[in-house]
Parts: structure tokens; sequence; C-alpha cells
């Protein structure tokens, strides 16, 4: 069987994690497979889909690396819908409803006040020719059914098991909107279909649509895919993401510094048992993609999580991958020595700046009034001219012997007068990069 998925984002908003994490799934298990990833742009609905939306799905893929064999949009694809409709409506299975929202809304409330399922009653297929005509002539257009067989519908999800719908619990889905404009149920049959799509890879909310959707694939001959439907993420709190997803865009995530490569890594390890280590390349990860992997249970989202991952990613580039991304955040002239010195404790990239300023240039730092006489002798044990990696060693055995102190006391005072915070890269590294002139001057100030 080759394989064959497609990540199918509407352009109807920005990227979030929830998205992301179905598209590095959907490209992990094309890689994995010797398969191909399919982007689809589900960007029927016009009215919601905007081209800023698409060129962000486009500039994040590229940007997490998730590079796409082929591409399809839906709104090109009209006339393959049109085809599948008509042949629908041959078979019998699309059936013309004129029920306004209002009356479905009142239909449902009825049969929920009753307690039974709020699923559509089927009275549009009592109508006449002569009632369907009186319906026509007094303005009314109608919305388009399909009828779902009365049979229970079985699959094996890849993700939740065996999975079966009885027979009625779901309405028959409305396929062709008043303006006849066909609706995602049927578009994404026809091209998941048509586009030979093996496997769908998509979340658990999904899973309704699927019921109908195996139906569907039957009704129009096509070979009905392999699903996988996946739990949608919760916040670190266990919470449903949905309403917060809009402040956890790609965007933002790539503003604050986070690494693709960290969050590729940290979504794709979700609720799997081995977690992300931050050393793999993309590759690496998808030859280890394993789709039946991943437990039931919803991923917790945690932002912490991926920062300390961040910093691992971090610390595994060498000089020559980060040397263009901190000169594209206006840090030129870094060296390969800095860069050493540092990569084991920046979160984010950004914070390179500040440390690039601790070696170079002028920071707040903090001295307490106890500690004033303390540093000035200090200073004065610093020695003048080149320092390397021992000077400090051997500087910190004379501070200590002549003042005295050790532990905290002794180091805490040093970090603070030098670099403005209590940790952060080994005083042994930053010293040398500081020099001679700018420690004496942080010392005694
Ligand atoms: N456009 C749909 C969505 O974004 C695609 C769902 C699917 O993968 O079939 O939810």
């Amino acid at each position: 069987m080759s394989i064959r998925v497609r990540f199918a984002p509407s352009p109807t908003g920005f990227m979030h994690v929830g998205n992301a994490i179905i598209a590095i799934r959907n490209w992990m298990f094309a890689r994995s497979q010797d398969g191909i990833f399919m982007l689809r742009l589900d960007d029927t609905d016009d009215e919601r889909s905007e081209d800023k939306y698409e060129q962000g799905i486009y500039d994040d893929l590229k940007w997490l690396g998730l590079d796409w064999d082929e591409f399809a949009k839906q709104s090109d694809r009209n006339d393959r819908y049109d085809l599948a409709i008509d042949s629908l409506k041959k078979s019998g299975r699309l059936y013309p409803c004129y029920e306004t929202a209002e009356e479905l809304d009142m239909k449902r409330k009825i049969q929920l006040g009753q307690a039974k399922a709020p699923v559509y009653d089927r009275s549009a297929l009592n109508l006449t020719k002569g009632d369907m005509e009186k319906l026509e002539a007094s303005g009314r257009k109608p919305h388009w059914r399909f009828k779902l067989n009365d049979v229970a519908v079985k699959w094996c999800d890849l993700g939740r098991g065996d999975v079966c719908f009885e027979p009625g619990h779901l309405s028959d889905p409305v396929l062709i909107r008043e303006d006849g404009r066909p609706l995602y149920t049927i578009s994404s049959v026809v091209d998941d279909g048509e586009l030979g799509i093996s496997h769908v890879i998509r979340g658990e909310d999904h899973i309704a649509n699927t019921a109908v959707q195996v139906e569907l694939f039957m009704a129009l001959g096509f070979d009905v895919p392999v699903f996988a439907h996946l739990p949608l993420l919760v916040g670190a709190d266990g919470k449903g993401l949905s309403k917060r997803l809009g402040s956890l865009s790609l965007q933002d995530i790539r503003k604050s510094g986070v690494e693709p490569l960290a969050l590729v890594a940290y979504l794709s390890h979700m609720g799997a048992s081995i977690a992300a280590d931050g050393t793999q390349s993309l590759s690496d990860m998808a030859a280890k993609f394993d789709i039946g992997a991943f437990g039931r249970a919803s991923p917790r989202y945690d932002p912490s999580e991926l920062n300390m991952l961040n910093i691992k990613v971090l610390h595994n580039k060498s000089f020559t991958e980060i040397k263009p991304q901190l000169e594209a955040i206006g840090l030129t002239g870094v060296t390969e020595e800095f860069w050493a010195a540092m990569h084991g404790n920046v979160e984010k990239l950004e914070d390179a700046k500040y440390w690039w300023q601790v070696c170079n240039g002028d920071i707040e730092i903090i001295v307490n009034n106890d500690d004033v006489e303390f540093l000035k002798i200090a200073a004065e044990l610093l020695p003048c001219g080149d320092y390397d990696e021992n000077t400090y060693g051997a500087w910190i055995y004379a501070v200590k012997q002549k003042t005295g102190r050790k532990g905290k006391g002794l180091f805490l005072p040093l970090r603070l007068a030098l670099s403005g915070k209590n940790k952060g890269p080994e005083l042994k590294y930053l010293l040398p990069l500081m020099g001679d002139k700018l420690a004496k001057s942080r010392l005694n100030s």
C-alpha cells in the first residue's frame, strides 16, 4: 500500500499548537513510511478564508521544517465536488430539505425535552413534489442531506482502537448549503478518495464526521482510508485548550524565541512513553516515529516543558548553525568562545543578547552595601592583562584567602557585580570574554 497522508487546515485563522501537532504527526508518519505528505487547503468557506491565513500556513509549515510533496486547494476542485454530488443525487442518497435554522433548532429543543437524541427526523423525506414546489415558490431554497444507511459504522482506528457508531445516533449530514456550495463533509471525502489518501490522521473532534464520511466514501465508490484520531491537547492545568488556542499561535511561539526543532520535538513526542530530549534532528525523529506509540489521554501542553527543551536544542547547536541566527537578532561579531560559554544557559536565543552585553557593554549590576569593601578587595586581586579559563580559579582562591569568605557569601556578590544576575554561564568562561577592564570597573562601581 502506498502511504499518502494530508494535512488539511482551513485558512480561517493562524496555525496554533493544536493544528501543528496534527501537521507534525502526518508529516512524521509519511516520512517514516516513505510516503507522500500533502498540504490541502480547505478553503471552501470563502467568507472566513483569508489570504493572510493561507500565507501564514505556508510560513509556519516552512518554519517547522515540514515540507510537502503535493498540494491541493479545495477552491480549485469545485467541479469534482459537483460530479460527486450529481452521482449521489442519481443514486438517491441526497435529498432536499427546506427547514430553516430556527425550525431545526426548535426540533432539537423538543427532542432534548423528550430526552431523545437530537437527530434529524428526516421529515423532508415525506415532502411531495407539490410541497417542494410550494416551498420554492415561497422563496425557500433547499439544503441537501446525505441519507445514512441504518447500519452500524465500524472501523479500526490507529489512535482509538475499534470504533463503532450504532445506527440512529447521527443526523443525516448536510452536504450542500442553501447557496449550493458543498460542505467540508463531502469535499474532504472527494479529495481523500480522488487523491488516494491512504491514512487520515486528525484530531478526535472529527470522530463523528468520520462515522458519516465512512458511508460517503463507500457511496462514492472510494476505498475507505485508515483513520487515526488523535486526542486533543489540553493545557498544563488539564483543561481544554480550544478557547486559548488563539494565544498559542505558531507566530507568537516563534516570536517568543522558541526554536522550531524544539516545538516539533515537543509536539511529536507528546503522549508517547519516551520524552523528547532535544538532540534529534527532524529526520531522526521521523525515522523513529510510530503512530501507534501514543496514549489515549489528552496530552498536556506545558510551555515550561517546551522552554526546557528549547534550552537543550540551543545547547546542541554548533556555532556554525547558530551564527546566522545570532546575526539575525543583531549579534554580529559573536565568537565561537562566546557561544561555547553561553549555549547551555540560554533558554531563548534572545537571552544571548543580554550575555553579549555582559561581555561587551553596559549592564545594570547588583551590589549590596555589605559587599562594597569585599568587591574592592576582589577588584584589587584581579590580575591585569589577558585572561584564560584558569584565571577565575586562581583569583577566587586569592579572594577567599584574603577575605575569609566562602560559599555563597563568596561567589554570589561576585556574580551579581560582574553579570547582574544570580545565575548564568560559568564565570570562569565569562571572565575571559569580559576582559580585565570591564571586570575591574564593575567590581569597583
Ligand atoms: N479542514 C478540516 C479542519 O481543519 C480538516 C479536517 C480533516 O483533517 O479532515 O478541521
